[in-house]
């Protein structure tokens, strides 16, 4: 019997799953679901995905806020998510700013690539969900289709202009959820 395919979406975190803010979000306190967006993840789950964060937290390499703080937040959506059965397998973040010149800071693909390897799934086969041009870029760099939704920064980023060839527009990541699953039942 050949074994179930490993499926997941990966999603950038501010402005897909909670309401962004150019003052970074550094507290539990600011970390509020944007509407829809946790049971969007919860249908997800139902269909059989996984659902991986994959978040630039640069605020940490400025010394904003720090990782307990970031893990109290992350324990928030945890918790949210869970109240509408939904499950966030994992977080992964970059914490260094853009001078770190690190592998994992998107528009780099390196923490795309972390998480296709740990979960051994092959990027064709894993959308990856954004509001910035760079969660594109990351996503088209390692071979993920592109997915903009027009929350958060979703609506300057269209706007902008230049996105990675192929990437499909939604309104949020209930929109997301809704069309996305719906195609892959075509
Ligand atoms: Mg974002
Ligand atoms: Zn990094």
């Amino acid at each position: 019997m050949p074994a179930s395919p490993r499926k997941v979406v990966i999603l950038d975190r501010d402005g897909v799953i909670n309401v962004d803010s150019d003052g970074f979000i550094k507290s539990p306190d600011e970390w509020v679901a944007l509407p829809g967006s946790l049971e969007a993840i919860a249908r997800l789950n139902q269909a059989g995905y996984r659902v991986v964060v994959a978040t630039n937290q640069s605020g940490i390499g400025r010394g904003l806020f720090d990782m307990s703080a970031l893990n109290a937040m992350h324990e928030k959506m945890h918790r949210l998510a869970a109240t509408v059965g939904g499950r966030i397998d994992a977080v992964f973040f970059c914490p260094h700013t853009a001078n770190d010149q690190c592998d994992c800071r998107k528009p780099k693909p390196g923490m795309l690539r972390m998480i296709t390897e740990r979960f051994e799934v092959e990027a064709q086969h894993t959308p990856v969900v954004g509001d910035a041009l760079r969660d594109l870029q990351a996503a088209a760099a390692l071979g993920c289709p592109p997915h903009l939704v027009l929350s958060g920064k979703g609506r300057q980023t269209q706007a902008a202009g230049e996105l990675p060839p192929g990437t499909q527009i939604h309104d949020d990541l209930r929109a997301f959820a809704l069309d996305f699953l719906a195609e892959e039942h075509e």
